[in-house]
């Protein structure tokens, strides 16, 4: 028994040993891999938001500053310039807190902290976090960005003199930029209108087709705007002279059986439209919304347009049409005795015969010969520099995308699809999306004194 007394206390004395080196074993390891932790060798990484060889006044340049490990324990940035040197950035951090990410609006303190000099610079980022390595220094990560400020706007004059621009109408403009100029065009309003190199002329000449919509104010701002690499932006008035133009207000009146057949033909077509529970309301979805997805389709094919013209001479109006709706238009569609919705009418509605063959408006490139929304069967023909014709409500097409059409080619045959009440043509100009009037490029003459004219103006 005493043995086993004995023998039994002993067994329980080696338990009690065992546990304890067992939970030092654990305690040992649990510190050795918190010190292994904590010698982590990643330095913190440094990241510029995008790359760059020059900065501006106020460019945008932002800077982050990451170590996923132990955490940030102190970040300096300074920018060095031919005489100076400051510090835009010398933050510490508590070990407690330690932060793993550090944004920076480097942009914001230099245009804050500095006096910009044109000329080479430097950027120099510093990191380090609270790793024991390096005698508990820590990992120490940099970055170095040599680049230049660019303070000055690119060189900018307007070649042209006097330029007659009609409200809802076009105009062209030709001006010399410097060589650092990565953009440049007009802006009217909100619109931006880009320019395009000259062809003959020296490489640093541009002209832009622009429109003033027929929807903003005879008084809206329109300049020529060129742009560089750092952001800076010269801006040139040139002279002008902007005549308002009225256009017409008309009640469109809907029946139900018009409706119908809108509603009912478009919808299988548009799967971005919803329907609304009532055909009246789906109609007016249909002709605010999808309308306006149209419009924005012709915008992002003119992006696409290269940058001369396709076109030869005037545009042609539909041979042996009547024009039966002008352009801009405004309507306001009435049904059941209240008016229900609003838009404008970007084209011109032209009629001759049912099935009449339609004719392309002058030399381009089909870019689209589909379904097109409030337009049904539809052709769209990129003529160059930005500028599309539209030709809607068609029976039947016969072009396909990518196709060359010459001026008074056969491209399909009018019809009454999508939001058309009988058979006629929609005739539209687009000019960078924006709507443009088309009597303008149907005749010779302005095309001449407003256009071809003007390229001549070189120097
Ligand atoms: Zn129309």
């Amino acid at each position: 028994m005493k043995f086993d007394d004995r023998n039994r206390r002993g067994s329980r004395g080696a338990s009690i040993l065992i546990l304890f080196v067992v939970l030092l074993l654990i305690a040992a390891g649990a510190g050795l891999a918190f010190t292994y932790k904590r010698l982590e060798g990643q330095p913190p990484t440094i990241a510029l938001d995008h790359d760059f060889k020059t900065l501006g006044r106020s460019s945008a340049l932002n800077v982050k500053v990451e170590d996923a490990g132990t955490g940030l324990k102190a970040v300096t940035i300074r920018l060095k310039q031919k005489d100076s040197e400051v510090v835009l950035v010398d933050e510490s951090f508590d070990k407690s807190s330690a932060e793993k990410t550090k944004s920076y609006d480097v942009g914001k303190l230099i245009a804050e902290k500095t006096k910009i000099q044109e000329g080479p610079a430097s950027l120099e980022v510093s990191a380090t976090d609270y790793s024991l390595r390096s005698f508990t220094r820590g990992n120490h990560g940099s970055l170095t960005k040599d680049f230049a400020f660019d303070i000055y706007p690119p060189r900018l004059e307007v070649l042209t003199g006097q330029h007659y621009i009609n409200q809802g109408g076009s105009e062209c403009v030709v001006y010399r930029i410097g060589d650092d100029a990565v953009v440049s065009g007009v802006q009217a309003g909100p619109h931006f209108f880009p320019g395009f190199p000259l062809s003959g002329a020296d490489k640093n000449v541009r002209f832009a087709l622009f429109a003033l919509a027929y929807d903003l104010p005879a008084d809206t701002p329109i300049k020529v705007v060129a742009r560089d690499d750092a952001g800076n932006e010269s801006v040139s008035e040139f002279w002008k002279k902007v005549f308002p133009k009225a256009f017409r207000s008309r009640d469109i009146l809907l029946e139900d059986s018009f409706v119908q057949k809108v509603v009912s033909e478009i919808m299988p077509h548009s799967p971005t439209m919803r329907d609304q529970g009532e055909p009246i309301k789906t109609f007016v979805e249909l002709n605010s919304k999808l309308r306006r997805e149209n419009h924005d389709m012709i915008a992002k094919l003119a992006k696409e347009s290269p940058g001369q013209f396709l076109w030869n001479g005037a545009f042609l109006q539909l041979s042996n049409s009547k024009v039966e709706s002008y352009f801009a238009d405004r309507r306001t569609y009435m049904y059941q005795g209240k008016a229900v919705d609003q838009q404008d009418h970007v084209g011109f509605d032209l009629s001759v015969t049912q099935q009449y063959p339609i004719e392309a408006a002058n030399d381009g490139k089909v870019v689209l010969a589909d379904y097109f929304g409030i337009y049904g069967n539809t052709v769209l023909i990129d003529h160059g520099a930005g500028m599309i014709s539209l030709y809607g409500h068609l029976s039947s097409i016969n072009v396909k995308p990518g196709q060359t059409v010459k001026k008074k080619d056969i491209i399909g045959k009018s019809g009454a699809t999508g939001m058309a009440g009988g058979d006629h043509l929609h005739f539209g100009l687009f000019l960078q999306g924006v709507p443009i009037n088309a009597t303008e490029w149907w005749d010779a003459k302005w095309i001449q004194d407003h256009v071809l004219d003007r390229l001549k103006t070189t120097s």
